[in-house]
């Protein structure tokens, strides 16, 4: 029960109405928490049985059914029931073109550049909208739990979420009439379920090992300050404790029914044997021998049989573990905790190789499969301001910059920057007398914006006439708590100003999202190539501009061998600058600028003299 407290006076039960509450809204299941008296809990529904609430949607003729009842409708009536929405969210069609095979649903684009679509008996839903019916069960459960209305909630995503899928599932928490005060990621929240991280002196790195029902994936997070810093995270999208169910279900298929045609059109039959398997792996997680019977066919299984089927699955995890920890430069030595997150740690086996794999004790005490939502509830109870002195940050999982000559990128947020944030940079015109000045923002790790992805863009007009170079372009990049960003664009000198505020219509999958930050590292060297070749060709241009104004403005007292061979050398570095070779153009750019230096200087003697009135620089200095 809640605590509430009774005014006497009017006998009136007074609720906490400053209640935040935790959410895990995950593949396979979802569940909501909340601290009562300074400890974390998981709510369970009114039956009081289970706090985990499957993920799934079934559709019936007038209503939405979600949780328990729904599951049992995915093999009977797959047609209108409707599972993994997670994968979904913030995705267009190109995003799961390649796995929509995998889903049992049917999956719609509409138009190319907007979210998908699932489609049920000829309507179409959004997951945007489908989470939502999965986030209005949970409020309905919180709220009965706590007799009140609960509005105010933090709901947690994978760290490798990028911001697209964070504001989709910003967006569900409002569908379903929630007010979302922060989105949270899940290894975050695991942490802080352990305590871990509370306290602004601590100072840890630590690993969370995920492995869900339809996914895997290993964090490593470095804590100090209260900051929660993803330094790595690696996985797989399509590896969970759903392929131990379809092993367990091949092999009783081998042993037990290997003449049986109709096992898997046989709706009713298949159902049994999948609840059964499942229930066989969760048994063996605490016995070592499940026996049941199937119609008259009795069915067994043993934890080393168990064992043999899924270690090749569990050493996949393992391998991924081992590249996280490259990534963050780190070994099992340099990790002050790991914590097991998931229902699928439950496995023996799992935790045995992940203990083996980081050499050390691991953190099992919690329910694996509430940790997510328990940690949840640790922050939305800090954000309700009940927990003094902690405040909890997040960081930005990939770099944000804008385009800038050459189609290079140049970054003003860079990854892992604690956010929110805001950072700016001065740019220039190129060009004598430009007015516009297109900002194309980008988020990714490479050098070249055309290996990112482009967030948007937008023009700054009306820069009143200048010569290249002069005005001062000031563009700031704001980010809010949620990975909102906004940008601003103003001309320091005019004060003209532009913004644009960035949600994006669609975002990445994780693959991509993984790829982007391995081709980074992958291409850095023909990146550096490329890049320097960008960079040259930039100055190279700039000279040119530069010196053509040059040869405008001083031609009245420039000899004539003066202006011709400031022009060959001209001619030559634009001839290089058509080219590839960025040590050529190099040449080119030191060969016109060893030449034009000394007259570049007397004409600026000139300058002063003129203006001084005929009396010469040297005089003046000494
Ligand atoms: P997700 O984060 O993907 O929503 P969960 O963390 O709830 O998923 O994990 C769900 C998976 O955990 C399912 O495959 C389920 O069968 C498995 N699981 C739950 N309890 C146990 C158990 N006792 N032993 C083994 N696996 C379990
Ligand atoms: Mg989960």
């Amino acid at each position: 029960m809640a605590k509430i407290s009774i005014n006497l006076k009017e006998g009136a039960i007074k609720k906490d109405e400053n209640i935040v509450v935790g959410i895990d809204l995950g593949t396979t299941n979802s569940l909501v928490a909340y601290v009562q008296e300074d400890k974390a809990l998981a709510v369970k529904g009114k039956d009081g049985k289970n706090t985990l609430v499957p993920s799934i949607i079934h559709f019936d003729k007038q209503d939405v059914i979600v949780g328990d009842k729904a599951k049992l409708m995915l093999v009977e009536d797959p047609e209108h029931t409707i599972y993994s929405v997670k994968r979904l969210l913030g995705k267009s069609y190109e995003d799961i073109e390649a796995y929509q095979q995998n889903l049992g649903y049917r999956i719609i684009d509409q138009d190319d550049d907007a979210l998908v679509k699932i489609e049920v008996d000829g309507t179409y839903h959004s997951p945007i909208s489908l989470s939502a019916e999965i986030l209005k069960y949970l409020k309905k459960r919180i709220e009965e739990e706590l007799n009140q209305e609960i509005q105010k909630v933090v709901i947690t995503v994978p760290a490798y979420f990028n911001d697209s899928q964070r504001q989709a599932t910003r967006d569900a928490g409002k569908l379903a009439g929630l007010e979302v005060l922060r989105i949270v990621n899940e290894p975050t929240a695991a942490a802080l379920a352990y305590g871990i991280g509370l306290s602004q002196e601590e100072e840890k790195t630590v690993a969370v090992y995920d492995l869900g029902g339809g996914t895997f994936d290993v964090s490593i997070l470095n804590i100090s300050g209260g900051i929660f810093d993803v330094i790595s995270t690696n996985g797989d999208t399509f590896l969970g404790g759903d392929d131990f169910d379809k092993k367990i279900i091949e092999f009783w298929k081998s042993r037990y029914f290997s003449t049986r045609e109709d096992f898997y059109t046989d709706k009713s039959f298949y159902q049994s044997i999948r609840i059964q398997a499942e229930k066989a792996k969760k048994m063996l997680s605490t016995s070592s021998k499940f026996t049941t019977k199937i119609g008259n066919q009795e069915i067994q299984l043993t934890i080393d049989e168990f064992d043999d089927m899924i270690r090749g699955l569990v050493e996949r995890t393992i391998e991924s573990c081992k590249m996280a920890m490259e990534d963050a430069g780190l070994s099992p030595k340099d990790i002050d905790e790991v914590i097991m997150v998931g229902g699928s740690t439950r496995v023996p086996l799992v935790r045995k190789s992940v203990g083996n794999f980081f050499e050390q004790n691991i953190h099992i005490d919690l329910n694996p499969d509430e940790v997510v939502a328990l940690g949840a509830a640790v922050q939305a109870n800090v954000l309700a301001g009940k927990q003094e002195g902690v405040l909890l940050l997040d960081i930005t999982p990939l770099s944000l910059g804008i385009e800038t000559m050459g189609g290079l990128m140049d970054v003003i947020i860079s990854r892992n920057t604690k956010i929110p944030a805001s950072l700016a940079r001065e740019y220039t015109t190129s060009v004598d007398g430009q007015k516009n000045l297109k900002i194309g923002v980008y988020q990714g790790e490479r050098d070249l914006v055309e290996h990112n992805r482009k967030l948007g863009e937008f023009i700054l007009s009306n820069i009143p006439s200048m010569p290249a170079g002069i005005p001062k372009i000031q563009i700031q990049f704001i980010l809010d708590a949620d990975g909102i960003l906004v940008v601003k664009a103003k001309e320091l000198r005019s004060e003209v100003e532009q913004s644009i505020t960035i949600k994006s219509q669609y975002g990445i999958s994780e693959e991509e999202m993984a790829k982007m930050l391995l081709d980074s590292i992958k291409n850095a060297k023909s990146d550096m190539t490329v890049k320097a070749l960008k960079e040259a060709v930039n100055e190279g241009n700039n000279i040119v501009v530069n010196s053509e104004r040059f040869l405008r403005q001083h031609s009245s007292w420039l000899s004539d061998e003066q202006k011709n061979k400031m022009s060959s050398l001209l001619g030559e570095l634009k001839e290089q600058l058509k080219g590839e070779n960025k040590d050529l153009i190099n040449q080119a750019m030191t060969r016109l600028n060893d030449y034009s230096a000394p007259i570049a200087h007397e004409a600026m003697d000139r300058v002063i003299q003129s203006s001084l009135g005929g009396k010469s620089v040297d005089k003046i200095d000494t």
